[in-house]
């Protein structure tokens, strides 16, 4: 039997944690501070949904993904794949303000006109700063959220805050694929005795992600190179720039990512998903033969689900998205990607267990990462 302790001693106090909020919203013991998971009152219980849904506690993912996709969809190096797209918003407004080509905004406000979402649990920040978890219901709502935060909030908080209030019932999530892992786990309601009301979620959409950043340290870079209030986007473009973006008015201030990697997440170190492989639909910024600057006002799509190809199929009839055909051996690339990110993530894994065999919170899925 699990005790809640184990979440502080398996992944707060060895650096495994996410931040992404799993934990929280759910009792007053868990709660964040600055993006820091921190455990406010010792807990005796032997069993408790934080350690349950938090994707750094011990977690079989052949299982939970044939529980949710049919195994024949599965790719290993990717996950469940039905289709990889490049799309972009076909409204201009939305691009503007979005982090690629808006394709998510664009996506959630589709569903929640047309009732598929009657909410969406958001991130919402300033120019990529200061982010927080937000239940929306309305398109303008949506809108506000544009842009990505290389904070990682503790959003989950929201999500589990709004399944306990049991007022929304089809409730939309945006997250990186921590967060989207946990969302499965909850879905998948490892406590049936204790229902957590993950039927009302509706529409997992993830993000591709390479790492997340510490938050004080994203602040103090950030006010080293621009004026922070003044800045209203952030961007990591291909490798080969190596660089952090910031927009500051106009301008594009650029960052070596020497200065940036020191701040990556020490918990984003033992990540082997690129591609949020636990979703109805994954989006991350395009990489085709035009390069990067008409790129990054495109995204790619990964669909996963039936549910996650009748909304961009209704948003490609709705004229929501345009979409252009993806770069020959652009699959071919992401799967090379993502492998990568699976290879470092085991090889860190080892270092930190000090032993080839155990690899920490993979263990039960150890199988899957001797296939690569
Ligand atoms: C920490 C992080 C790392 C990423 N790394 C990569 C990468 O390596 N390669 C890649 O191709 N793409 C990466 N992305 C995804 C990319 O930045 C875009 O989010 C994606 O391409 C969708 O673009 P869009 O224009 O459709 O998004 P938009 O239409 O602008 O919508 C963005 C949505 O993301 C949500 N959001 C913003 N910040 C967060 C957050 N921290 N956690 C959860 N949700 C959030 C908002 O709620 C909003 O709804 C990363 C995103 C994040 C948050």
């Amino acid at each position: 039997m699990l005790s809640t302790i184990a979440l502080d001693t398996q992944v707060l106090r060895p650096g495994l944690c996410t931040g992404c909020g799993a934990c929280q919203g759910l009792c007053p013991y868990w709660g964040s501070v600055n993006g820091r998971t921190v455990c406010f009152f010792d807990c005796e219980r032997a069993d408790g949904r934080c350690q349950r849904f938090c994707p750094r506690m011990p977690t079989d993912l052949d299982a939970l993904r044939k529980t949710f996709f049919p195994a024949e969809t599965i790719l290993p190096e990717i996950g469940p794949f039905l289709g990889l797209y490049l799309t972009r918003a076909a409204d201009p407004s939305i691009r503007a303000g979005a982090q690629h080509g808006g394709s998510v905004t664009a996506l959630l406000e589709l569903a929640l006109k047309e009732g598929l979402l009657d909410a969406a649990v958001l991130t919402r920040s300033q120019g990529g700063l200061n982010p927080e978890g937000v239940l929306v219901t309305g398109a303008e709502e949506v809108r506000a959220c544009s842009g990505s935060s290389f904070q990682v909030p503790p959003t989950l908080a929201v999500l589990n805050r709004a399944l306990k209030e049991d007022r929304y019932h089809r409730i939309g999530v945006v997250g990186t694929p921590c967060k989207t892992l946990a969302v499965y786990k909850m879905k998948a309601n490892p406590l049936p005795e204790n229902d957590n009301h993950a039927g009302n979620i509706g529409l997992v959409l993830g993000l591709f992600c390479g790492w997340g950043l510490d938050w004080d340290g994203l602040k103090a870079l950030t006010s080293r190179h621009a004026a922070p209030e003044r800045v209203s986007h952030m961007d990591i473009p291909p490798s080969k720039y190596h660089s952090l973006e910031l927009r500051e008015g106009g301008e594009t201030v650029s960052v070596n990512l020497d200065e940036v990697t020191p701040l990556v997440r020490s918990g984003c170190r033992y990540c082997a998903d690129m591609t949020a492989e636990f979703a109805d639909l994954s989006v991350g910024g395009a990489r085709s033969a035009d390069g990067w600057d008409v790129d990054k006002g495109w995204n790619q799509i990964i669909v996963r689900s039936e549910k996650g190809r009748q909304l961009l199929d209704l948003a490609r009839e709705k004229g929501v998205l345009e979409f252009k055909d993806a770069m020959e051996g652009g699959l071919e690339k992401l799967k090379k990607a993502s492998l990568g990110k699976k290879r470092t993530a085991v090889k860190n894994l080892r270092e930190h267990t000090g032993s080839e065999e155990d690899l920490g919170y993979l263990n039960p899925s150890r199988p899957l990462f001797e296939e690569l």
